[in-house]
């Protein structure tokens, strides 16, 4: 399942081991149209108007969100405790931001 073979985003006839398609991206990109970077992973890549659906669902998307989070709650330094004990989700200031 885990295909160890991604497909190159300029050209789908390139199928290019995962190991070596940052590599293959390098040199393909400067025979084919400029696509956007996705910022979360230097692989994806598409156009602009792709790219603003990938920004939202990337899958690389959830570890930027995880590290920054501390930030955002950073005035909790045991947040696991409070899950247990007292957190609310309703009464979360944060929660709001997230139910979009
Ligand atoms: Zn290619
Ligand atoms: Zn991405």
């Amino acid at each position: 399942m885990d295909d160890p073979f991604v497909t190159c985003p300029y050209n789908a006839c390139h199928r290019v081991s995962r190991s070596r398609i940052q590599a293959h991206l390098v040199k393909c990109q400067k025979n084919y149209p400029k696509l956007d970077i996705c910022p979360y992973n230097a692989t994806h890549r598409m156009s602009s108007d792709e790219m603003k659906q990938h920004v939202k669902i990337c899958t690389n998307r959830s570890s930027f969100f995880l590290k920054e989070k501390p930030l955002v709650t950073g005035a909790i330094s045991t947040p696991k405790r409070i899950l247990q004990k007292e957190y609310l989700p309703e009464t979360d200031p944060n929660h709001e931001m997230w139910d979009d």
